[in-house]
């Protein structure tokens, strides 16, 4: 065995870490390893096994956790083009394509020392330690510190997975003898902060230690089982016992968690001996939507077959290659995605489907049970770490060959990877927004280059970069230009907004056109959508008398009112203020509430239309997966008549029966300073109007618009794509954006004003200073959003028609940054921005 090994750590480091390995334990390259790191234990993965060595003092691996690498040497590979694409830290990459933290525990704890043991003594006697710096408070919590430490005679907080770990202070019988009390529990019961612990470590009268280690292998649930319902009961604990009653007196502990009672009043039950407490072996149920019949036939028209065909194609010949799926809204792309990845598995090889965040809802997931079976796996958001890493293990083993997931399913550990889908490939939701920043889509293709299998992006409005791919043979492309059983496409017409107000004299949320047609379609009892994409009551609350907006404390962003929780919310960071009385600046009580979001409209539309039977879907109405298909259920099944909601309507697969659909300021991101606003408008408008229609009736949209000349609305109106592609792409070749330049956004952020423009000012120097052939940088500018979640916000743009020289260029700026000592966490490097706010 070499004596050391390279480890990938996740944190924010451009580097890996020699650690030597001690005899007897064989690490592997691809697997996990223990390994201490800045007074903690992390798990990271071993990148390279060697005998060189390093010129500086090396510390031992504390245990091998994985036998056989979890990352092959293809995803390794991957990671590695990740970390060098995006210029993320190889271990933070790393992170993000194993889903395994559950495996994984955190054990930090507090210890006496004698010393500690002294000074408890001292403090009892005199009351407190004359001379010192510290106050009454600090001391005070000093006190109880020691006081609970020395006090605790046993460690009930913590199982069995401590019995395992190695002690850090083995042969130190004075610290062995005082029990080690668990970081989160010594806080909660004394109220100590992280500071005042860290003080006292450095007096030596407590000790921190990290026995963080690997999860037990055998993995279990904890149950709660009803013995008995009888007695008195409060509320809180008549709700645990009547769902568990209804549910067959048994349920995992963690379901009962989503009701809302404190988690004490299950221990209270345990404690009177209603509820019994018992582990289980985890037996990972897949999904808990019951199976319904097929909705997909896989009876396809010609077009459909002939793209099927090239798929299968492209699969057999075992070779990479890139496809672009461009097919009209209702074209039936679905049904050839779901055939294609049956052959793929008819023949014994592994296929990934990928899907935007939405598209992911229980029925889908039930329609995939049935034609996969067991051998499909489903990655989305609702998953807990635990069955994340127990799906990941079920690939990994091979028990599921198919995969169908969000953004992070592209690192699925499948075997023999013959095909990868990527639905609505123009979705936003495929780029991550936090380190490593990347673009499943792009991942995805990739990924297939380097298995030689086949790649398919999938949309009725591709992105402009994957459509010109296509134009220029990086890609075959495959069109759908009908939808299925020769169904037309609505008819749009668009209402003038401007001419609206002129004419009635009043801003209308809805236009004469629009309410005589909801009107129509509700006496002929047909169901109406109408899309506003944004949430809340009113998204604006302005004073009168000063001007001034009510903006959030933490970011330069105008709250906005949400009437039936009674607050004002900022959509970007979660903060709530009350709904104010009067201004916050002048004290003036005339404050205005202005504008429209899709719970006003949602209360308009019941007041003009009260027979109608109205509901919404938005981020404030849909809380999971589960809310989004009940209220689509409730239309499909003709319970609704009217659907109002934000983009998330645009994007239900389920939605066929609306006859009208109704677009009131699905244009207002034309006003935003960012490049893509036009492309996302377009796509918008495209995929809302797709809902409308049924059968053989055609469907209407009324779209109503400030901005009824922009190129954006009138192609959109005429479902002419290669229209709006060209336009556009004209645009972005006079601005240089993509897909003529790469483009890499660069984020200065402090939650200190004075260290955003320091650090910025310096990069813009050094920008100014240093030769970047080929490179146009813009900025240090503010960004459009000056200030978010307390962070004060300067950026750069960089553009580039060479990727190699926008690259060289970005490490460079690291590097000088580093050096200038701005902290790696404050620049954000965002290669292939989606966002430039
Ligand atoms: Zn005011
Ligand atoms: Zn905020």
């Amino acid at each position: 065995m070499p004596d050391f090994c390279e480890v990938a750590l996740p944190v924010p480091l451009d580097m890996v870490f020699t650690y030597r390995v001690p005899a007897g334990m064989t690490p592997v390259v691809g697997g996990r390893v223990l390994v201490p790191f800045r007074q903690q234990r992390m798990s990271g993965i071993v990148t390279e096994l060697h005998d060189r060595k390093p010129s500086v003092a090396t510390k031992n691996v504390i245990s091998v956790l994985d036998s056989a690498p979890v990352l092959d040497e293809r995803l390794l590979r991957l990671g590695r083009w990740i970390a060098d694409y995006y210029l993320a830290p190889i271990g933070e990459v790393f992170r993000t394509m194993l889903p395994l933290t559950a495996e994984f525990k955190r054990i930090v704890g507090y210890r006496l020392t004698d010393q500690g043991r002294m000074a408890l003594h001292l403090a009892g006697m005199s009351g407190s330690s004359a001379g010192s710096r510290r106050t009454p408070e600090e001391q005070a919590s000093e006190f109880r510190v020691l006081d609970y430490l020395a006090g605790r005679n046993e460690e009930p907080d913590f199982d069995s997975a401590m019995d395992s770990a190695p002690t850090l202070h083995e042969g130190s019988p004075s610290s062995a003898e005082s029990p080690l009390v668990r970081e989160a529990t010594l806080r909660s019961a004394t109220g100590a902060s992280r500071k005042i612990l860290e003080g006292m470590v450095r007096k030596k009268w407590i000790v921190r230690e990290d026995l963080s280690a690997a999860q037990d292998a055998k993995r279990s649930v904890k149950i709660a089982a009803l013995v008995s319902a009888e007695g008195k009961l409060n509320e809180n604990q008549r709700k645990i016992v009547d769902t568990l009653a209804v549910a067959g007196r048994r349920l995992p502990v963690e379901a009962l968690q989503t009701l809302d009672v404190p988690r004490t009043t299950l221990s209270t039950l345990v404690k009177r001996g209603l509820i019994e407490l018992e582990d289980e072996p985890a037996d990972f149920t897949v999904s808990r939507a019951k199976p319904r019949p097929i909705l997909f036939d896989f009876d396809l028209n010609a077009p459909q077959k002939s793209a099927l065909a090239k798929l299968r194609d492209a699969v057999s010949a075992r070779n990479f290659s890139g496809m672009l799926l461009h097919g009209v809204t209702g074209s039936g792309k679905t049904a050839v995605y779901l055939a294609a990845m049956r052959s793929v598995l008819e023949v014994g090889r592994c296929a990934i489907l990928l899907v935007p965040e939405i598209g992911l809802t229980p029925a889908v997931a039930a329609d995939l049970h049935q034609i996969f079976g067991d051998e499909v796996a489903i990655l989305h958001s609702a998953l807990s770490d635990r069955e994340r890493a127990e799906q990941w293990h079920r690939i990994k083993r091979g028990e599921a060959r198919i995969v169908v997931g969000t953004r992070s399913a592209v690192f699925a550990p499948v075997a023999d990877l013959a095909l990868l889908i990527v639905d609505e490939e123009h979705d936003s939701s495929y780029k991550q927004e936090e380190t490593p920043r990347y673009h499943a889509r792009d991942v995805a293709v990739m990924r297939a280059k380097m298995s030689n299998a086949a790649v398919v992006l999938g949309s009725a409005t591709p992105s402009l970069e994957s459509y010109f791919n296509a134009k220029k043979n990086k890609y075959a492309l495959i069109e759908l230009e009908d939808r299925v059983e020769q169904r037309p496409l609505p008819e749009v017409e668009i209402v003038d907004m401007r001419l609206e107000f002129q004419e009635t004299g009043h801003e209308q949320v809805i236009s004469r056109r629009l309410a005589a047609e909801i009107k129509e379609r509700l006496d002929g009892k047909e169901q109406v959508m109408v899309l506003l994409n944004r949430r809340g009551y009113s998204p604006v609350v302005l004073c009168r008398t000063c001007g001034k907006k009510l903006e959030c404390n933490n970011c330069a962003i105008a709250l906005t009112h949400h009437k039936r929780e009674h607050k004002m919310i900022c959509h970007y960071c979660g903060y709530a203020a009350p709904v104010p009385k009067a201004c916050v600046h002048c004290g003036s009580e005339y404050v205005y509430f202005l504008g429209t979001g899709s719970e006003k409209l949602e209360e308009l539309l019941h007041s003009m239309f009260p027979q109608a039977r109205v509901a919404r879907l938005d981020r404030d109405t849909v809380r999971g997966h589960e809310d989004f298909e009940r209220t689509l259920a409730g239309l499909n099944e003709g319970e609704l008549d009217i659907l109002v909601g934000t983009q998330m309507i645009a994007k239900g697969h389920d939605i066929h029966g609306v006859t009208l659909v109704g677009v009131v300021g699905a244009d207002t991101a034309l006003g935003l300073p960012d490049f893509r606003a036009a492309e996302r408008t377009f796509q918008l408008l495209t995929q809302v109007a797709g809902r409308a229609g049924r059968g053989q009736s055609p469907g209407k949209v009324i779209l109503q618009t400030y901005f009824q000349d922009h190129y954006a609305v009138q192609f959109a109106a005429h479902h002419d794509f290669i229209g709006f592609y060209e336009k556009e792409l004209q645009f972005r070749n006079w601005m240089h954006y993509p897909p003529y330049s790469a483009l890499a956004n660069v984020l200065v952020r402090s939650d200190n004003l004075d260290d955003a423009l320091t650090w910025s000012g310096k990069l813009g120097k050094w920008f100014d200073q240093t030769r970047h052939e080929g490179v146009r940088v813009l900025g240090p500018a503010a960004a459009p959003i000056v200030r978010l979640k307390r962070d004060y916000r300067y950026h750069f743009v960089l553009k580039s028609p060479s990727r190699e020289k926008l690259n060289t260029t970005l490490r460079a700026m690291l590097a000088h940054a580093t050096q200038q000592k701005i902290p790696r966490t404050q620049v954000i490097v965002d290669v292939d921005a989606v966002w430039l706010m």
